[in-house]
């Protein structure tokens, strides 16, 4: 937990992160009744595509706790989420990866350098730590970002696809040995940012790519399309 979070619990004590309500009972980031809440959504996975995987749906609670991920400097809650997910040995996301060949690279989406150093950690890249530390996998960070300035707002979702082909580049040869890839992202709409790091993925390599991100999320408007695709800020 953060260095600000534990200060301000011990001043006016805990708050939960889903309802806010103030307790003693925080598991250290939700309350019982938000816990069951998403303990139960952890069990309904969601798959758009057949490649694809997403942990949770978004709701509220969902929401929440990502942006909470994202920018309010809460990268623990990462493996939390993974942990109360259906990714758990036994559960159903877990003996969809049984299938697959192993051993898995698990292969965060990378951030752009200048969002890296203002948040000072990669919330994608903590999803593919906690992931891996319950599949048979281990993470691999030769994918890089290019930069990319132009701006997105006024493209429709084909264009914007399309502009995004390129923005990812494999700067390090994949070890030998690993035919399934696991693509992990934060949030999956369009679908756009993924294929386009699989589409990198797959220049020069036979590799069996499959998607898995924390939380899925229709695609209802182009803003919401360009915040989860290029990582802008999420009101
Ligand atoms: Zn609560």
């Amino acid at each position: 937990m953060p260095l600000v979070r534990r200060i301000s619990n011990f001043i006016f004590g805990s708050s939960c992160l889903g309802c806010g309500l103030f307790t003693e009972k925080l598991d250290p980031w939700l309350c019982p009744s938000c816990r069951e809440e998403l303990i139960s959504l952890g069990k309904e996975p969601f798959f758009p595509q057949e490649d694809v995987v997403c942990l949770y749906t978004m709701n509220s609670l969902t929401r929440r706790l990502v942006h909470a991920l994202k920018y309010h400097h809460m990268p623990g809650l990462a493996s939390y989420l993974v942990k109360q997910s259906a990714a758990c040995r036994g559960r159903e996301v877990f003996m969809w990866f049984d299938l697959l060949k192993k051993p898995f690279l698990l292969i965060p989406i990378p951030l752009s350098s200048s969002r890296y150093r203002e948040r000072g950690y990669n919330q994608t890249e903590k999803i593919a730590f906690a992931l891996a530390s319950h599949l048979e996998g281990v993470v691999f960070h030769g994918v890089v970002r290019r930069s990319f300035s132009e701006s997105q707002t006024k493209l429709s979702v084909e264009e914007r696809k399309r502009n995004v082909a390129g923005v990812f580049e494999l700067k390090k040869k994949i070890p030998e040995g690993r035919s399934t890839c696991i693509i992990i992202d934060d949030v999956y709409t369009t679908g756009a940012t993924t294929k386009a790091c699989s589409y990198a993925l797959l220049q020069e390599n036979k590799l069996d790519v499959k998607i898995c991100t924390l939380l899925f999320e229709k695609p209802v408007s182009a803003k919401l399309d360009l915040v989860a695709d290029h990582d802008v800020e999420w009101d």
